[in-house]
């Protein structure tokens, strides 16, 4: 699932390409993907600009200048494509949104979904989105205190939108193995130093990634080379039975509250 940098850099390319150009049309293959009719949708839709698409948590929200937004969520396997229908990748966009410049296509939205929402009902669908990592009201005292009435493991909490927002199973592990904390360790017995580790590995950890464009495999454009750097700089994330750059031991998976973890067992710590 893309998290917090990939859905960042989509943002920031989505920005270049569409930013203050009008929606000419849209089509809608499963209208479960959406939240109005397909005629509805496409009414309130064409014509309009977006003026920009923010990004909070894993959710994009385009901004258009009629006051109304599009909340996306990919989810599981979903993904974008801004282009030519002849360099589009060869499957099925459930929803498409038409530009002078090229058409953008929303698929893989089996479990996602592309909402028109009033600003209100924005706020309201992201309310229970605990802070953005990158905010910078977020101290490492404040990051501490997300935490203060947990009582699982790390990545359960790590991964958990409600405690902080943007964070899933691939990136929880590589901060944890960045701060050299084991994904399954106990939040009452880490302690303030931890916490400070942890707060500065995941932002290491996700500007690193970011300025190598994330882990998502597909290109946004025919002429994007920025999506997908990160994918080589995994240290422990679907590494198992590989060795670890830090201490030569052996990466290994387990299981932590019904999720897939990897670690390194000679370098993270309980
Ligand atoms: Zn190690």
């Amino acid at each position: 699932m893309p998290e917090l940098p990939e859905m960042e850099t989509y943002r920031k390319l989505l920005n270049e390409q569409i930013a203050g150009t009008v929606i000419t049309g849209t089509e809608v293959t499963r209208e479960k993907s959406i939240n109005v009719s397909p005629e509805a949708f496409n009414e309130q839709l064409t014509g309009r600009t977006v003026w920009y698409v923010e990004r909070r948590g894993k959710h994009l929200i385009f901004h258009l200048d009629n006051g109304k937004r599009l909340e996306l969520h990919l989810m599981l396997g979903g993904f974008l494509f801004f282009g030519r229908e002849e360099d589009k990748p060869d499957r099925t966009a459930q929803v498409t949104l038409r530009f002078d410049k090229g058409n953008l296509y929303f698929m893989g939205l089996r479990l996602g979904h592309l909402h028109l929402l009033s600003v209100k009902e924005v706020e309201g669908a992201l309310s229970k989105l605990g802070p953005d990592p990158f905010d910078k009201r977020l101290t490492s005292e404040k990051f501490a205190a997300l935490f203060d009435k947990k009582r699982g493991s790390l990545k359960a909490s790590l991964v958990d939108q409600h405690v902080i927002a943007g964070i899933g199973n691939c990136y929880a592990d590589e901060i944890a193995y960045t701060a050299s904390i084991r994904p399954d360790a106990k939040i009452p017995l880490l302690r303030d130093e931890d916490w400070e580790r942890l707060h500065r590995s995941m932002h290491s950890v996700l500007k690193e990634a970011i300025s190598r464009g994330g882990y998502m495999d597909q290109p946004l454009t025919a002429t994007d080379v920025l999506t997908g750097g990160y994918e080589s700089v995994f240290q422990v994330y679907e590494r198992a039975g590989e060795t670890c750059g830090r201490c030569g031991g052996t990466i290994e998976q387990i299981e932590v509250a019904s999720r897939k973890a990897y670690l390194c067992p000679g370098c993270q710590k309980e």
